[in-house]
């Protein structure tokens, strides 16, 4: 899938151009720059795959820019699980740079807007400002303290930065135009008081902290950034980006900034602030729940990197948004596991079958780990007399229909052994079936010739003395809706009531050696992938001990959700 050739998406065509062009003098930098206050999610892969993936193509360089501006919210974990993940999913950056490197420089910037009248310091509240911002067809209304004096804002500038001024008391505000049709003109804030949070990086340095608008396009012109590439809605930011970087840049060279479409799914949500609810009310079991559309959540449920890059490299990169259909992503992962997964057997709902002619101790089959590809290695099964089976693999009274066993002479392979034939069966007082009888066909073995006869049926099986009990955690969508969203109300009530199965299954002895803590390089749990046999794509899960093995679904084998 990731090798296939695709033609060159919007923004490599500029990139293209620009370097025929000699801009720049042929040098491509791009910036990836989250916030550091949440996990990375799939969303943001898709701003990765770009941001890398423009650099790499272009022997270019991209460079992580943690966008700290707002202490309130930011922590030092989400900056190590960041790097993290971006390094898990196959991509290094140039240098790590913080937006927080830049606060002495932009404040100085700062000062200067204020000394050259560009700038003042405005102490109505903040609802009072949005009133005054007017509509895009009607201009908004100057604040009473527009006209103050250059020494007058500068002395209440750094009487803010002095920590004198309380939160929300006063900000600084751009001087632009109130009557811009770009409502972002209209005297945008440049600079706020926060004083309730130590910052992670310059702790309690600062008690001013620049607006996003202030600070990204400044610091992509101090780094160096050739192509600034972000999602659509900022396109309406663009003009402010230019904006400021006019007031003081020199020399020809200017950051440009791009827009491509966001990316969202069906059946979850996209925002890390909803996911922080979600993880402090405890509706999941943390940033990691692989039920979550976070990085760390898609790799415990199983997710490999191959699978979600190939995923970002399917649906590509447009100008207009849309929502992306959530087996797409399933699909990814089926498609990247097909030939890579071993097989196993494991039983979800065992029923016991006995094999009133067998004799002896048992013996050791040798089966592949996938069908058809030797090279790909073998495993043993120990058959027996005594074998655990699908209950619904069974039925006493079956029609024409029924291939799988039944009494009445009808033969059924287990896979990878031999052909057996049902004879009988016991039940409970509340006629559920408890054990079924069969006999077993010493001469048809497969591998053998005698394992060349055809069923109409093979079903699944593991040995009752050497089988390990499991514990699978079966996992569905997370929301219950297509798009949480948009709908109206509390999106919490929208999840789905049956997004997590927690069930006991009995697996073949091959997946013993699963059973131990998975080590764990550069804080990622090395863990093992599966198929169970006509049940889906299975990952060891790091919760797993010495005692107690715990896989988790990554997908079906087919899509099987239902509206
Ligand atoms: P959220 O709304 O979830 O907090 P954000 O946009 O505030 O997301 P940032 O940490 O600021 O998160 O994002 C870093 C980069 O990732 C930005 O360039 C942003 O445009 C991009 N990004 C975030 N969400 C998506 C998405 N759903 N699809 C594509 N790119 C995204
Ligand atoms: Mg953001």
């Amino acid at each position: 899938m990731e090798t296939e050739e695709k033609s060159l998406n919007f923004i490599e065509q500029i990139v293209e151009k620009d370097l025929q062009e000699g801009k720049n003098d042929g040098r491509i930098q791009t910036r990836f720059p989250p916030e550091p206050n949440g996990y990375l999610h799939i969303g943001h892969v898709k701003a990765i795959c770009m941001d890398f993936g423009i650099a790499d193509r272009y022997n270019g360089v991209c460079n992580l820019r943690f966008d700290d501006t707002n202490p309130a919210k930011e922590d030092t974990e989400y900056v190590d699980s960041i790097q993290q993940d971006i390094q898990w999913l196959g991509f290094q950056w140039g240098n790590v740079y913080y937006a927080s490197d830049y606060f002495e420089k932009l404040y100085d910037l700062a000062i200067r807007f204020i000394k050259e009248g560009k700038a003042y310091v405005d102490e109505q509240t903040a609802e009072q400002i949005a009133e005054q911002k007017g509509t895009p067809t009607e201009p908004g209304v100057a604040s009473p303290f527009r006209d103050r004096p250059v020494e007058e804002n500068l002395r209440l500038f750094q009487a803010m930065q002095n920590g004198e001024i309380e939160d929300g008391k006063m900000v600084l505000r751009a001087k632009i135009d109130m009557a811009n049709p770009n409502m972002h003109f209209r005297d945008p804030i440049m600079y706020r008081i926060i004083t309730s949070h130590p910052h992670h990086r310059t702790g309690r340095r600062w008690n001013v902290y620049p607006m996003y608008d202030f600070a990204h396009g400044q610091s992509d012109y101090f780094e160096g950034v050739t192509h600034s590439i972000c999602t659509l809605e900022f396109v309406v930011h663009r003009p402010l980006y230019d904006y400021f970087i006019d007031q003081f840049a020199e020399g020809e060279y200017r950051p440009h900034q791009y827009e491509f479409n966001r990316l969202n799914i069906t059946y979850t949500v996209m925002s890390k602030r909803k996911m922080l609810q979600l993880v402090k009310e405890g509706l999941v079991a943390g940033w990691d729940d692989p039920r979550m559309p976070t990085v760390c959540g898609l790799r415990r449920r199983g997710y490999t990197p191959e699978a979600i890059r190939a995923f970002i490299n399917t649906i590509g990169y447009t100008k207009v948004e849309g929502m992306i259909d959530y087996t797409w992503l399933e699909n990814a992962i089926r498609e990247d596991q097909k030939e890579k997964a071993p097989r196993v057997c494991a039983i979800f709902d065992p029923v016991k079958l006995v094999l009133t002619n067998y004799e002896g101790e048992g013996e050791n089959l040798v089966a592949e780990n996938i069908d058809g590809h030797p090279e790909l290695g073998t495993r043993d099964m120990l058959f027996a007399k005594e074998l655990y089976i699908e209950r619904g693999d069974f039925l006493e009274e079956a029609d024409k229909n029924f291939f799988r066993l039944s009494p009445g002479g009808r033969e059924v392979r287990l896979k990878n052994a031999y052909i057996i034939q049902a004879t009988g069966c016991d039940k409970d007082a509340e006629g559920n079936v408890t054990t079924v009888y069969a006999t077993y066909d010493p001469d048809s073995k497969s591998g053998t010739e005698g394992g060349n006869r055809k069923t109409k049926a093979t079903i699944n099986w593991v040995e009752c003395n050497t089988c390990i009990d499991v514990e699978a955690r079966l996992y569905d969508r997370l929301f219950a809706c297509e798009n949480p969203s948009a709908e109206e109300g509390d999106f919490r009530e929208l999840l789905n009531p049956d997004s997590l199965k927690v069930v006991t299954i009995k697996a073949e002895a091959a997946l013993a050696k699963e059973m131990h803590r998975p080590q764990v390089i550069n804080g990622i749990a090395q863990v093992n992938h599966y198929q169970f046999l006509k049940q889906g794509y299975f990952v060891v899960d790091p919760d797993t001990t010495d005692n107690k093995l715990i896989v988790n679904r990554t997908a079906s084998l087919k899509d099987n959700w239902q509206k």
